[in-house]
């Protein structure tokens, strides 16, 4: 059989061109399958994939008018596409732009100003926690969050547990809205963030969550959020919340982000869909 195969492939004449060509053709259709899975995109895919087949049954039956109607339909689609689709184009052409060819320097999270920065995260959370004062704290990483700190008002302050405690106060003028960290640096307080349209979240969510989360969709972003109504933490990253972390795992997670960081300035920085977020998160 394997002999038929190969007399079959050696009768197509593929060079070794073609033989590229195919390999790119599949990995951008996997990577697609991969963004699209799990978003709203997927059902559509499955209707066009449905309409499709529909116009190919249509006209191999001969049922002119049907598949002059799914002919028609499928033209309209072709230009609906980019429309329906863009948050997902959208999101696509950010993760390619997040590539190794395009990326920041890669600041060494390793570094004392980092560490120290998490130390005063670590110092101001249970406070928060005991006092049961919402936060929402974005820790930006290579993809610039800039638009999203014009929503709020500029800080640039060392981030110190007493900056972080006073902005959430509850009477603070700041307290609304989402912090952004870049590195050890409290860099806006106040921002408005996109809300995640994530239908299957949990309806206990409310909009610091889905904010939160909605963050974490168009970025590598991670965000700390810590709950107003229950003192539960949670973090978000990657489109995915993790709930009910003590700090001690909240700790090792974070650190196991930063490391990973200097970690990939090998090999696998040019692979980076082959090596995977050390940590599954789950809603
Ligand atoms: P909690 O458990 O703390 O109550 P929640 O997920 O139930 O959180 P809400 O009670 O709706 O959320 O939280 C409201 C607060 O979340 C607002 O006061 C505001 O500070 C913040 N928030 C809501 N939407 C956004 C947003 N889009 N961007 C930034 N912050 C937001
Ligand atoms: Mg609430």
């Amino acid at each position: 059989m394997w002999e038929q195969i190969l007399a079959g492939i050696s009768h197509l004449h593929l060079g070794w061109r073609d033989l590229i060509d195919i390999i790119i053709v599949t990995y951008i259709f996997y990577r697609l399958i991969l963004i699209i899975k799990g978003t709203r995109a997927e059902q559509l895919v499955k209707g066009l994939i449905i309409l499709l087949i529909a116009w190919a049954a249509s006209g191999i039956l001969g049922l002119k008018t049907i598949n002059w109607l799914l002919q028609g339909l499928m033209t309209v689609g072709l230009i609906a596409i980019p429309i329906i689709f863009q948050p997902e184009l959208r999101k696509a052409l950010e993760q390619l732009g997040r590539g190794t060819l395009f990326q920041r320097p890669l600041y060494e999270f390793e570094d004392n100003d980092s560490l120290g920065m998490l130390d005063e995260l670590f110092k101001a959370i249970p406070v928060l926690v005991k006092k049961r004062i919402g936060a929402l704290i974005v820790l930006e990483r290579e993809t610039g969050l800039k638009d999203i700190m014009e929503t709020g008002i500029k800080i640039e302050g060392i981030v110190t547990a007493e900056l972080v405690i006073n902005i959430f106060m509850p009477r603070s003028p700041l307290h609304d809205g989402a912090v952004i960290i870049q590195e050890n640096i409290l860099a806006a307080a106040g921002c408005f963030l996109p809300l995640t349209e994530n239908p299957n979240l949990s309806k206990e969510l409310g909009a610091r969550h889905r904010a939160a989360i909605g963050i974490t969709e168009i970025s590598d972003a991670l965000t700390i959020i810590i709950s107003e109504e229950t003192g539960v933490i949670s973090l978000a990253h990657n489109g995915k919340l993790t709930r009910y972390l003590d700090e001690k795992t909240l700790r090792s997670t974070l650190l196991n982000f930063y490391f990973k960081k200097t970690k990939r300035k090998s090999f696998s920085s040019y692979l980076p869909w082959r090596f995977g977020e050390p940590h599954e998160d789950e809603v």
